[in-house]
């Protein structure tokens, strides 16, 4: 009956998952996988998350409506594009809650396939990997922009913008507005302004994906590309995620946010999005977005909540740090600067493929085939361990 079907391949990161957990080592350490781990290598819950999913209890939970809870909608807007975005007050937002990132990513992937379908979609090179299959699903041919250049482990600037000053009217462009996953290579907010002026003049259609709002810098500077999109009234496709900075990675919480011209238009996106849903999964988990939903809408939890955050984002950059010291103490002719440049959970790290295996035969520790590493993997008990295993790869 099934013989004809393909077999999948797997996905190369749970895979590699899987290889750790089979891996007999004593000392492994994985840092592979995009999750934030405490200084204990436990995955924590912020205490102002616990305080909101205790308020919300587990007794039963009826349908959300197609486009998720209303008072989630309204609040993720406001945290994204900022509580006095001009566009909220003019109703010229459709804000939708979703199935995570990904399931954001896929129903705006599917409208804009469905209402443009000859645009052509370009995801930064490299990107995470899922861009590429989640655009691709969608029935999008996928290419790449320029953006990582390895050898100045920074941005390939001028090759960006000159890309994308080629590209036809209603181009889809995939952008990370912070904590670029897989490099940890940003724009700064010069580069930005630079890049969203091409994308208007030539009328390019950006979808910014931020999955890890306030691990970069502030949850407003993490978001200047966004609020700098609406601000020049492009037409900009929002995905955002709950999954790292309020651990609800199980639960299943994210938004699409679309800014349309006018409000009713962004009242026919709104419709488009809910056909969607209803033909998919009908309405999206009550659990987490009521969790989301009490966090951000109780000023006291909230204030609480972004505090836990820049913890995080803090135990991080101590982290970047003490990978730079050990690092640049072991082999100083070496530049290793690019490790407390970059921003977020991930570092392309610069070590080759076989350096990569190397780490992982002879060290068992575990980052991905491309040399990115989970920078929040790290903590104080396996970090001399990796920095002496990576001086040792680096120095051969
Ligand atoms: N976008 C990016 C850049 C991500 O790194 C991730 C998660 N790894 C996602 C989207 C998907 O988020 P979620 O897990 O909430 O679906």
């Amino acid at each position: 009956m099934y013989q004809h079907v393909q077999a999948y391949a797997g996905d190369p990161i749970l895979s590699l998952v899987e290889t750790f957990q089979q891996d007999p080592r004593p000392n492994k350490i994985s840092l592979a996988i995009g999750i934030y781990f405490d200084n204990d290598g436990k995955m924590p819950l912020p205490a102002s998350v616990l305080a909101a999913e205790q308020q919300i209890g587990f007794g039963v939970k009826s349908y959300l409506p197609m486009e998720g809870h209303a008072g989630f909608r309204a609040e993720v807007a406001k945290l994204i594009l900022g509580a006095d975005n001009a566009a909220l007050a003019q109703n010229r937002v459709a804000a939708v809650q979703t199935l995570g990132g990904s399931g954001a990513l896929k129903l705006g992937a599917d409208f804009i396939h469905r209402w443009f379908p000859q645009a052509k979609v370009y995801v930064s090179d490299p990107t995470w990997d899922n861009h590429r299959g989640i655009f691709e699903g969608a029935g999008f041919e996928v290419g790449t922009y320029p953006y990582y250049d390895a050898q100045t482990i920074g941005v390939k600037f001028d090759e960006m913008c000159d890309f994308f000053r080629r590209q036809p009217e209603n181009t889809v462009v995939l952008l990370h507005p912070c904590c670029h996953n897989p490099t940890g290579v940003d724009l700064s907010a010069e580069q930005w302004d630079t890049v969203l002026n091409i994308v208007a003049e030539r009328k390019l259609i950006p979808f910014m994906d931020i999955a890890y709002q306030g691990f970069g810098d502030t949850f407003e500077s993490d978001a200047y590309a966004i609020r700098k999109a609406v601000a020049l009234n492009l037409p900009l496709f929002a995905s955002c995620s709950f999954s790292k900075n309020m651990s609800q990675y199980g639960q299943r919480v994210g938004a699409l946010l679309v800014l349309a011209p006018t409000p009713e238009e962004a009242q026919l996106v709104l419709g488009q999005m809910k056909f969607s849903v209803r033909r998919i999964y009908s309405s999206p988990p009550a659990q987490g977005g009521l969790t989301a939903y009490h966090v951000l809408s109780n000023p006291e939890l909230a204030a609480q909540w972004q505090a836990e955050v820049y913890e995080m984002r803090d135990r991080i950059r101590a982290m970047r740090q003490k990978l730079y010291d050990v690092l640049s103490a072991r082999l100083p002719e070496r530049d290793f600067s690019y490790f407390i440049k970059q921003r977020g959970m991930f570092s392309y790290t610069g070590l080759t493929v076989e350096q990569v295996h190397r780490l992982r035969d002879e060290f068992a520790i575990y980052v991905l085939d491309s040399g990115r590493l989970c920078v929040a993997g790290l903590n104080d008990g396996n970090i001399d361990m990796v920095a002496d295993a990576m001086a040792a790869v680096f120095a051969a």
